[in-house]
């Protein structure tokens, strides 16, 4: 990778993943932010097809701007450039097949390359449905309709913050750059517990910057991150160790930062009941539903937590007695019943493993066992079939290409300085 330093202004894009983060994982901790010199892959100045646009010559038409308005349709805009009904009729029906004029939607920018004479006729209609890609609706003579793409120019860049109290109606104000956030979130989501991120925490991350034409448009993808939590740091590099696996991000000695879960809550255990969507119920004597795996096992034996979490509930109801429920990330959740004693509190973060209570038979239940229940995305599935992420490590021939990823990313980060004032640090 050849980075070169260069000069930039991208606080927006670094503001706005603060006010972000502030606004998603925590009420209370508010951050600051600095934006350090883009870091550029490719020559600064693009080569601009001056005059040219969606590949057509500016010079040769009038050319207007604008956005789809509610309830607008395409007959309505073009009959102000000439164009009557019939002709968008022959036209819709042509684009069926390459994109229907149906799916113009409000909000999205138009535009109109028509004759320079003084009858202004439509001769291009362009659609934009996203900053990249674009829909040309030719009028001329014969009809024709087909799809382009825009030249999308991706840079590497910096971006670092602290968190802290300052900055927060400014962050705020900036909007927000969510896909950024929410990717870092991600990336990290089985590391560390975004609810409980603290004044003093900072970041530094790497990630691809998509421009069209000097102009920044989507927020590519982080290619690796620096997240100081609680004084300790974590760490994440984007690597795909070959072409039979899909790339992902592992720390710094090669471990994936996805964590598949625990086989069971229990380290011994057998299954006494598993997950059906219908069998007999022992206590209430009738045919329901049992939405969790059971593992007998004798009172007191720990429970753990099949994966790193959060507790968010931890209570005694009369059908499940103690039980616990943890948070795993924006994904899954977990429940464990039936509980004798409980070992955690709501809102503690908990590390898989970790022994969060022990066997009982409190709640409805006729011996000491846990139940354990599982939601993916809201709903209750069976663990025992699901799949989940492979978290094999970086080994063997891959290795030297995964150091060399990790080096030259290093170069970066750590040229990247932090400055944490005595009122931020904790
Ligand atoms: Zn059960």
């Amino acid at each position: 990778m050849n980075l070169k330093a260069s000069t930039s202004r991208r606080n927006i894009i670094l503001i706005s993943l603060f006010g972000f983060l502030i606004l998603f994982f925590t009420a209370r901790a508010f951050m600051a932010a600095k934006k350090k010199p883009a870091e550029t892959t490719e020559p600064k100045d693009m080569p601009v097809s001056a005059g040219m646009k969606f590949g057509l010559p500016l010079d040769s038409f009038e050319v207007v701007e604008e956005t789809i308005e509610r309830n607008e349709f395409l007959s309505d805009i073009l009959s102000a450039y000439n164009i009557d009904n019939a002709t968008v009729l022959r036209l819709a029906e042509k684009a069926k097949d390459v994109f229907s004029v149906r799916n113009l939607a409000a909000g999205n920018p138009y535009t109109v390359f028509c004759s320079k004479d003084s009858s202004h006729t439509a001769r291009y209609f362009i659609y934009q449905p996203n900053p990249v890609d674009y829909v040309v609706y030719d009028l001329r003579d014969t009809l024709n309709v087909y799809k382009g793409k825009r030249k999308v120019t991706v840079k590497t860049q910096t971006l670092s913050g602290v968190i802290n109290s300052s900055l927060y109606e400014t962050l705020e104000k900036e909007g927000a750059d969510a896909a950024l956030a929410v990717k870092l979130a991600h990336i990290f989501a089985w590391t560390i517990d975004f609810y409980g991120i603290q004044k003093g925490d900072w970041f530094k991350i790497l990630y691809e910057q998509r421009y069209i034409k000097g102009e920044p448009v989507e927020a590519g993808s982080i290619q690796s991150a620096v997240f100081s939590h609680k004084g300790e740091q974590y760490t994440a590099y984007y690597f795909q160790p070959d072409s039979t696996r899909e790339g992902e991000y592992f720390n710094e000695e090669g471990k994936s930062l996805r964590k598949a879960f625990l086989k069971a809550p229990l380290k011994f255990s057998r299954i006494s009941s598993r997950f059906t969507l219908k069998r007999f119920h022992p206590v209430q004597k009738r045919w329901k539903a049992h939405l969790g795996t059971d593992y007998a096992a004798p009172t007191g034996t720990p429970i753990i937590a099949t994966a790193n979490g959060t507790v968010i509930e931890s209570r005694y109801t009369r059908f499940n007695g103690n039980y616990v429920k943890l948070k795993h990330n924006g994904t899954y959740t977990t429940q464990y019943l039936h509980m004798s004693k409980r070992a955690v509190k709501v809102g503690q973060h908990i590390s898989q493993g970790q022994v969060i209570g022990y066997v009982g038979s409190t709640g409805l239940a006729t011996g000491p066992h846990v139940c354990y229940r599982f939601w993916k995305n809201g709903r209750q599935v069976d663990p025992l079939r699901e799949k989940f992420p492979s978290a094999i490590p970086v080994s063997g021939e891959n290795l030297a290409a995964f150091n060399q990823v990790v080096d030259s990313a290093n170069k970066v980060l750590k040229g990247i300085n932090i400055q944490i004032s005595e009122n931020q640090a904790k």
